[in-house]
């Protein structure tokens, strides 16, 4: 029993009997009206593993809220209610006052409004309930992505990886990068007008908490296809290529960026979009049928195409 999915796949992947999706997708989805479907996620904030402990409690609050928000947007949907549930070693009203801040900053700028919760004593950990709602038309699975759709990316990848690295005085890098990195790793903030205007045309989607390559291969799976990624496409900062960290983006956890595949046909239209609102998005590379992940001009493929092989046999 080695990995959080297997652990998932074993003990609790059930069938849902009345949701549209169950359990595998970033949200389930479930019937709220003849043209619209409720989506509903959860995610969970521990100390020491999803934050170190001098982390700013404002940024705590904030980030919270913002992985959910994430989940529900790749999902096309509008975040609407939260429930927050929180764990505490001992009150603390220094900490509690920039915490909720944070949260509920976050919650403004998503127009999410907090319906409910738990408090209780405990080891710190934060976890948030998410619903939102999406038009039928519109709900975006990770298994919709069709062979030939392109590949896009929303921001840059690599970088809360980087803030990671450089939060645990691990590397330095320039201080506007650094600044950046941080931000990026302690206030994700997902850029909600990408999914308003492109999720439309788009086949498929997950946001990227796991890493890039590991969240694409779900999206793989799921929709029994393969990928081909132009590497040198990829949204990574300068200073991460010119100092061979390409693994951080490649591999890094917490970007919540959003990976979305589009037909084709598209493409001129999502990139006047692009051009139009001034958005984040990079096309990346294409889906393709032979259930392989390939990235071209890597000097590590083979490493890339064990992570799949391993990733494929569950
Ligand atoms: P995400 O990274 O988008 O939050 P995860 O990788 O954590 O998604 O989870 C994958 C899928 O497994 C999701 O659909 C999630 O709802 C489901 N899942 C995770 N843990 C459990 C659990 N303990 N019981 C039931 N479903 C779970
Ligand atoms: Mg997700």
């Amino acid at each position: 029993m080695k990995t959080e999915f297997e652990i998932i796949e074993k003990y609790f992947n059930k069938k849902s009997k009345r949701a549209i999706k169950g359990i595998g997708d970033d949200a389930a989805l479930f019937e709220k009206d003849k043209k619209n479907y409720w989506a509903i996620s959860t995610d969970t904030l521990n100390e020491k593993i999803h934050f170190l402990s001098n982390t700013d409690p404002f940024r705590i609050g904030w980030k919270a809220a913002a992985v959910n928000v994430s989940d529900i947007l790749s999902m096309g949907a509008s975040p609407l209610f939260a429930l927050l549930s929180i764990s505490l070693p001992k009150p603390n009203s220094d900490w509690l006052d920039k915490f909720s801040k944070g949260f509920f900053a976050c919650c403004k700028k998503y127009k999410l409004e907090l319906i409910g919760g738990d408090t209780t004593k405990g080891v710190l950990s934060i976890n948030v309930t998410i619903l939102g709602d999406v038009n039928k038309k519109n709900a975006l699975l990770r298994s919709g992505a069709q062979i030939n759709d392109d590949i896009w990316v929303t921001g840059e990848l690599g970088l809360a990886a980087l803030g990671l690295e450089i939060a645990k005085q691990k590397v330095m890098a320039t201080s506007t990068l650094s600044k950046k990195s941080l931000n990026a790793l302690e206030k994700p903030t997902p850029d909600e007008r990408i999914i308003e205007k492109i999720s439309l045309f788009c086949n498929s989607a997950i946001d990227i908490s796991d890493g890039f390559i590991s969240d694409l291969n779900h999206i793989l799976v799921a929709s029994k296809v393969g990928a081909k990624i132009y590497f040198q496409d990829l949204p990574i900062s300068k200073w991460i290529k010119n100092n061979k960290k390409e693994d951080l983006a490649l591999y890094g956890g917490d970007d919540y960026q959003t990976i979305l595949t589009a037909p084709k046909k598209m493409r001129f239209k999502i990139e006047r979009l692009i051009q139009k609102n001034k958005l984040s998005l990079t096309r990346v590379g294409q889906i393709t049928n032979n259930r392989k992940l390939l990235i071209d001009h890597y000097e590590k493929e083979v490493k890339l195409k064990k992570g799949y092989d391993h990733f494929g046999k569950k």
